[in-house]
């Protein structure tokens, strides 16, 4: 069982503001990933994923064509978690590792919007970072690097969930605003240094 206590925002709800209002961190905190949670536990009750930790679910799921409900639902519990921790206000500096390996923090910024921009309908933009490398890619509705071996940095969510309250259709606009104002690069850096 999955508990939304044991997901906490790791930051105040007013934290972000005006980047992002009080009420979509609330919505999609509370709202959205408990949904998110309280669905996962239904789906895994009395299955073969009920004792399986998030990560364990997600790399068993993704290829059980009998369990694409529960797959959409922990993906999208270990995405949330993942973005809310992307988010805050005081270490919005892009490192210089990242910035080189995109040949300048300008270079950096236009290949994350570029891709960001690209994606059609609901989906997430990742930054990955495998085998010394650094790549920006997206995926589609709940999927997630973690279910292809690939190993997340940063994301971003473009569901419009996630900014419709305070951008509504100028979702570029929001982009920017992730981009210029609410990473948290220093949980970025500390994800260099996990397995
Ligand atoms: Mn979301």
């Amino acid at each position: 069982m999955f508990n939304l206590n044991d997901f906490p925002l790791p930051f105040r709800e007013t934290d972000l503001v005006p980047i992002m209002s009080v009420e979509t961190v609330r919505l999609h905190h509370d709202k959205h990933l408990g949904a998110y949670i309280a669905n996962l536990n239904k789906l895994i009750a009395d299955t073969k994923y009920a004792d399986m930790d998030l990560r364990e679910i997600i790399v068993n799921s993704v290829n059980d064509s009998n369990a694409q409900k529960i797959f959409n639902n922990a993906a999208q519990v270990f995405n949330h978690e993942f973005f809310f921790n992307c988010l805050g206000r005081g270490n919005t500096a892009i490192p210089d590792i990242i910035a080189d390996a995109f040949g300048g923090m300008a270079e950096f910024k236009e290949k994350f919007k570029s891709v960001a921009n690209d994606v059609f309908g609901s989906g997430w933009v990742w930054l990955t970072y495998d085998n010394d490398k650094f790549e920006i890619i997206s995926t589609k509705n709940a999927d997630t690097p973690i279910a292809h071996g690939k190993k997340p940095v940063l994301t971003l969510d473009l569901w419009e969930h996630a900014y419709y309250i305070d951008y509504q259709n100028r979702r570029a606009d929001f982009i920017d605003a992730f981009l210029e104002s609410l990473i948290d690069w220093k949980f970025v850096i500390d994800n260099l240094n996990m397995d």
